[in-house]
């Protein structure tokens, strides 16, 4: 009898050996991950006694195709009443009503985390002379910013009404054929996000957590941000973390809070790995930084994230590449990235021996030059195995 995973009273999940995870396999390149991925994770967990009740919730082309309806709502409902939940990539419909299917569910569910852990597994082909360094945590604010999608096109009545608005109450002049987008940065955004990073931080012994902004440019949204992050650390982490400027950068036994703009971050993450351990920004920051990192440890093939809102419990853990359409249903593509998006998972619920199992297996894998076509072509001597292959040579080394 499998059950549903549930909030405790403490904030905590409550996870049996048997929960349900409901999943979407994804639209593409779905067809071969999401297989190759669960043959992996359900292989691990019962390893440690554990079975998942995978199910099925549609979304994406499938979903339309089956339904008339990229979102269902009975998906929507199912990821609200199970909380956690795992997706393949989905293809982005075209005038159908959604900007992204993916930001749909982050807005629908609150999932105001995007976290990207950007670590090097032995044996990855990296563009980098010591990928090895490399051993960050992303946390991206998922729900403002100028991603908001509030934005007007320019040469519409809306541009027009928008820039006299300006000009009249602001004194603002902005060029008639103007496009314009909102940057909302709210107090309450940004210090649920840093507070996820820290409470993170705390639990997985981390000793910095790195506030990244352009506040030199963008006083009022990013500056803000910067200004929130250092509050919120006096205000409700004062015996576990200090800020910078609250102890000269000299933090003892605390975990050190600290700031840096975002163009020298995307120099120094990469001049100086070891500098960054846990980073909290906003929305486009984030994007930006994430796929740079991932870049330095392997690429979109094997980087895992997640959406998640830590106070209701919901997360939906997902691969981050699109769907590559050219190689779908070829058994061909990296299921890195879901697979270790479901590790990523498994460490969310608690699993944390089978997530160190699939890690070993990976890594063994990789170090015997077993990989698919995109490692292959950046190895030397690599035997190039299909999706499936890959997966079931991860589970012979489990
Ligand atoms: P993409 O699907 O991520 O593919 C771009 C390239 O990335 C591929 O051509 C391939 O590179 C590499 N790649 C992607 N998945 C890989 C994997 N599993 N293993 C190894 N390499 C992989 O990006 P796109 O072609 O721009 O987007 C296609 C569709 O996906 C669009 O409809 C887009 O909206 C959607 N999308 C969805 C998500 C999501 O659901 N999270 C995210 C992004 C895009 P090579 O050609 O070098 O082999």
């Amino acid at each position: 009898m499998a059950d549903k995973i549930t909030m405790g009273a403490d904030g905590a999940l409550q996870v049996s050996d048997n929960p349900i995870i409901p999943f979407i396999s994804g639209d593409g390149t779905g067809v071969d991950i999401w297989p190759a991925a669960q043959h992996v994770l359900d292989a691990a967990a019962a390893k440690h006694g554990k079975t998942i009740e995978w199910r099925e919730v549609l979304a994406g082309q499938k979903a339309f195709d089956e339904t008339g309806d990229w979102l269902p709502q009975d998906t929507v409902d199912t990821f609200r009443e199970y909380l956690i939940g795992i997706k393949g990539p989905l293809t982005t419909p075209v005038g159908g009503g959604f900007r992204s299917l993916n930001v749909a569910l982050r807005q629908i569910l609150d999932l105001y985390v995007c976290l990207r852990p950007v670590r090097w597994f032995t044996g990855v082909p990296s563009p980098v002379k010591h990928p090895e360094l490399v051993d960050m945590v992303i946390f991206r604010e998922n729900t403002e910013d100028i991603y908001a999608g509030l934005e007007v096109e320019a040469g519409t009545p809306d541009a027009k009404k928008m820039i006299e608005v300006l000009r009249d109450a602001f004194g603002w002049e902005i060029r008639e054929d103007s496009g314009i987008g909102i940057k909302p940065i709210s107090a309450t955004g940004s210090k649920r996000l840093i507070r996820a990073a820290i409470d993170y931080a705390v639990k997985h012994h981390r000793k910095r957590v790195t506030l990244v902004h352009k506040g030199n440019i963008m006083k009022y949204t990013e500056g803000a941000f910067r200004n929130w992050g250092y509050e919120l650390v006096r205000e409700e982490f004062a015996d576990v973390a200090v800020g910078w400027d609250d102890c000269g950068g000299k933090p003892g036994d605390k975990i050190l809070v600290q700031d840096a703009i975002a163009d020298i971050t995307l120099q120094q993450v990469l001049t100086r790995p070891t500098d960054w351990d846990v980073i909290a920004t906003m929305n486009l920051n984030g994007d930006y930084l994430s796929d740079a990192l991932a870049a330095q440890v392997g690429g979109i093939g094997i980087a895992p994230g997640a959406n998640i809102n830590y106070v209701s419990g919901h997360g939906i853990f997902e691969a981050t590449h699109g769907t590559a359409p050219k190689y779908a249903g070829q058994d061909k593509v990296n299921p890195g990235s879901l697979l270790l998006s479901g590790v990523l998972m498994f460490e969310h619920l608690g699993w944390v021996d089978a997530a160190d199992d699939i890690y070993r297996g990976l890594e063994a894998t990789i170090a015997d030059k077993v990989v698919t076509y995109d490692f292959a072509r950046q190895m030397e001597g690599a035997t190039e195995v299909k999706c499936s292959e890959f997966a079931s040579a991860i589970v012979d080394r489990l």
